[in-house]
């Protein structure tokens, strides 16, 4: 099947075929024909399944049918919401991608940018708004910008718009939109609450839904390495350095975490940024074009400052702290693997984190793969306490010496291991020195 099989007009085909685009991907197949129709969409697709396109083409193609080029200024036709800054900076670049060679005109609204700018291009009009909630309603406030002309919603990743407390803001903005419009839902995860949402939305929506709810993408392999806490910033550095992995995006839940690996890696001699929500947008722009462009190896982020995040082909992915919320793996994991390149997600796990472990296998319905030899002392990952919400695994920096033994030094053969000491050593070397003749 391809996308000129799907109803989609030149322009539209052109700006695909630019992109280089040769086939649809599940999302888009299933998608593009029933918004082409009109229909109201609720979709469960993650991040990397193509799931922008499969709205913002079918969005431009309606709106293109009946843009009169005499109306000035543009009324506000379409309303993308997104709960970040970044994925809105993403899928307003998408729009414009997409909608390259349509005389359309979109606008990015989101907090933490001049709003001064953003009035003076809404007051200048446009055909389609992308959005974060709060900055939306602040331009409403001001009269900058007028939601009655509104044709096609579109709410994006609405399953992180409840999870940060959107819904207030979503229904403040929903009471100023005509009911009749078209209402499209994307969510990674279809859980009741969406469902609901979903019910309050969209009228008589279909439901599409790619890849099996709750699992991660096919092509991601996926392992676990048990370790102990104080121990996994070594071998993260030797990891990335034996295997000279050049784009790695690691997770960690706190920002003063990601400030602390930050500054350790760089000491490790591998060339990195931080991500997370104390950075101006300055500053997250900056790590993210740096990322992007391999000027640094390795992306720090917290889960917060990293939704939204599109990089092409992010081939590895690593949980230095597991996250606490079971759905938050797949969003992880979710950045790698896209649209069929294939990803490793590593997850360091620490006794601590045991039960964070069981509670990501339940939701999978699966086991992680572990790594058999880890090159340090076996821990357990048997869950020894349900941790109390959000104290089990405070950072802070004792060594949990129950289960945590010395580790095997590095170089020094393992009773079991199969593999050599020279190898091991010598592969070692040559990341560090490589990470820091390119630093
Ligand atoms: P998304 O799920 O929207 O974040 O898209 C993930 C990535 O897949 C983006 O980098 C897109 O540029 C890319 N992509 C989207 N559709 C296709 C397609 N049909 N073929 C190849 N790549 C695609």
């Amino acid at each position: 099947m391809s996308f000129a099989q799907l109803g989609l007009t030149e322009e539209l085909l052109k700006a695909v075929a630019d992109q280089g685009y040769i086939t649809p991907t599940p999302v888009q197949l299933k998608a593009i024909p029933l918004i082409l129709e009109g229909k109201d969409v609720l979709a469960g697709a993650q991040t990397g399944t193509g799931k922008t396109a499969s709205f913002t083409l079918p969005l431009l193609q309606r709106l293109a049918e009946n843009h009169d080029p005499h109306q000035k200024p543009h009324r506000v036709r379409a309303l993308i919401l997104v709960p970040t800054r970044e994925l809105a900076a993403q899928v307003y670049e998408s729009v414009k991608i997409y909608g390259a060679h349509l005389p359309l005109h979109v606008e990015a609204v989101v907090g933490g940018a001049s709003i001064g700018i953003q009035t003076r291009q809404l007051r200048r009009g446009c055909d389609i708004v992308v959005a974060t909630p709060g900055r939306l309603i602040d331009h409403i406030q001001q009269r900058n910008i007028n939601l009655s002309n509104i044709e096609i919603l579109v709410l994006d990743e609405a399953d992180r718009m409840l999870d940060m407390g959107f819904m207030p803001d979503i229904k403040q903005l929903m009471a100023l939109i005509p009911k009749k419009r078209q209402s499209l839902l994307f969510s990674a995860t279809v859980p009741n609450a969406i469902k609901s949402l979903a019910a309050q939305l969209l009228n008589n929506p279909v439901e599409v839904e790619v890849a099996k709810q709750n699992a991660t993408a096919e092509n991601v392999s996926e392992q676990v390495y048990g370790i102990g806490r104080e121990y996994k910033r070594e071998l993260l550095s030797y990891l990335i350095g034996s295997n000279n992995w050049k784009q790695v995006l690691v997770f960690v839940r706190t920002k003063h975490g990601a400030d602390r690996l930050e500054k350790q890696l760089i000491e490790d001699g591998i060339r990195t940024a931080a991500l997370h929500g104390d950075k101006t947008q300055g500053a997250r722009n900056k790590a993210l074009e740096q990322f992007k462009t391999g000027k640094v190896q390795v992306l720090v982020a917290t889960d917060i400052a990293a939704r939204g995040l599109d990089i092409e082909d992010l081939p590895h992915v690593v949980n230095f702290d597991l996250p606490q919320v079971p759905e938050d793996y797949i969003h992880r994991i979710g950045r790698t693997g896209r649209a069929g390149a294939n990803g490793v997600a590593l997850s360091l796990v620490c006794p601590e984190e045991a039960y964070y472990l069981v509670e990501i296998e339940k939701l999978l319905k699966r086991q992680i793969p572990r790594v058999a030899d880890t090159g340090y002392e076996p821990v357990s990952l048997k869950i020894i306490d349900a941790p109390k919400k959000n104290a089990a695994h405070k950072d802070t920096g004792k060594k949990d010496m129950r289960h945590t033994k010395k580790p095997a030094a590095r170089g020094a053969k393992p009773a079991d291991s199969k593999r050599t000491d020279s190898k091991r050593v010598e592969a070692r070397g040559k990341g560090r020195s490589g990470s820091r003749g390119n630093g």
